[in-house]
C-alpha cells in the first residue's frame, strides 16, 4: 500500500536504535525525509548513513538529549516545519513503589511526559497552519496494564496519555492527528536491560529470563522494531486521518483484555 507521504519530512526522536529506529526506517521506506536524534553520535551517524544508503532520503542528525531544554532547542532548530513528529526517549529505571522520591518522579515526568508535550507544542502550530500533520508518541503497554516494577513509567506515560486524549480532539479539525503506540516487550536494548533486571532479581540466566517473559506473550515471542515501525508508518500515513487520540497496543496479545 502506498502510504501517501512521499516527500514529507519527519522528526523521529531517540532513533539511533530500537523502536525509534524502526519507525525512522519505515518512514524512510515511504520516501519521508528525516531528522534523527539520539544522545550518542556514533550509533546515530551509523543509522543515518544506513538509512540514506538503503532509502535515498535526506537525513539530518542532531546528537542531543531530547529530555533537556538545550537538547530540545537543538533538535527543534533542525526540525522546524516537519509534517510528522514521532516522540520517544529512554524509559525510566525499574524499582519498587516505595523507592522513588520526588526527584525520581520529576525526572520521569520530564522525560516521558513533559518532553513529548513540549515537542507537540513547538511543532504542531505549523502543521495546523498547513492543514496536515501526524504525531505518534511511543509510550508503553504500561498505560493499559501497569507494570509493577515500572511505576515511574506507569505514572508519567499515563499523564501524557491524558494530554493526548484532550489535545488530539482539539487539533483533529485542522488535519493533524495525534495517536500513541504502546509497545509490549520488543527485542531491543531496552528488553535486554529488563531481562537483566529479571535475571538478577530471580537468580536465573538471561536466557531463562527471556523464555519466562516470552511465555507471558500469546504470540510466544518478543516483537520486532520492524513491525513496530510499520504500525508507526501507517499511523503517519495519509490513510490514517480519521484515527484520532487512539492508543494502539503492540504486545502480541500480552494484555488480556476485551477492549
Ligand atoms: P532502546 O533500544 O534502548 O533504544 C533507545 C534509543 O533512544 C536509542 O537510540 C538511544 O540512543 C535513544 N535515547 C535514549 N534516551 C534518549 C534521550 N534522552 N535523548 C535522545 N535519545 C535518547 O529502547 P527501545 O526499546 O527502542 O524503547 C523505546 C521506548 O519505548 C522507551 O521509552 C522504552 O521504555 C519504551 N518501551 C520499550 C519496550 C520494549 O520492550 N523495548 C516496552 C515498553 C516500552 P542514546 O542512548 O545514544 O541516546
Amino acid at each position: 500500500m502506498d502510504m501517501g507521504i512521499k516527500g514529507k519530512r519527519a522528526l523521529v526522536c531517540a532513533s539511533s536504535k530500537g523502536l525509534g529506529r524502526g519507525c525512522a526506517e519505515a518512514l524512510a521506506a515511504e520516501g519521508v525525509d528525516l531528522v534523527l536524534n539520539a544522545r550518542g553520535s556514533d550509533a546515530l551517524e551509523a543509522t543515518a548513513a544506513a538509512i540514506r544508503a538503503v532509502h535515498g532520503v535526506d537525513v539530518v542528525t542532531v546528537a542531543a538529549d531530547i529530555t533537556t531544554p538545550a537538547g530540545r532547542e537543538a533538535v527543534l532548530a533542525a526540525a522546524q516545519g516537519v509534517d510528522i513528529l514521532v516522540t520517544n526517549a529512554g524509559g525510566p529505571p525499574p524499582g519498587t513503589w516505595s523507592d522513588w522520591d520526588r526527584d525520581d518522579f520529576i525526572a520521569a515526568l520530564d522525560a516521558n511526559m513533559l518532553t513529548p508535550i513540549a515537542l507537540m507544542q513547538a511543532l504542531m502550530p505549523a502543521m495546523i497552519d498547513r492543514g496536515w500533520g501526524r504525531v505518534v508518541n511511543i509510550t508503553s503497554g504500561s498505560v493499559k496494564a501497569p507494570i509493577p516494577a515500572l511505576g515511574l513509567s506507569n505514572t508519567a506515560r499515563t499523564g501524557l496519555t491524558g494530554f493526548v486524549a484532550g489535545t488530539s480532539r482539539q487539533v483533529a479539525g485542522s488535519g493533524v492527528t495525534i495517536n500513541n503506540l504502546l509497545p509490549g516487550i520488543h527485542a531491543t536494548d531496552r528488553a535486554i536491560q529488563l531481562d537483566t533486571g529479571v535475571s538478577t532479581a530471580q537468580g536465573i540466566s538471561m536466557e531463562q529470563a527471556k523464555v519466562n517473559r516470552s511465555a507471558t506473550i500469546p504470540a510466544g515471542r518478543y516483537g520486532t522494531a520492524q513491525e513496530f515501525g510499520a504500525a508507526c508508518a501507517f499511523l503517519c500515513s495519509d490513510h490514517a486521518g480519521f484515527i484520532v487520540g487512539q492508543n494502539l497496543l503492540l504486545d502480541g496479545g500480552a494484555v488480556n483484555a476485551t477492549l
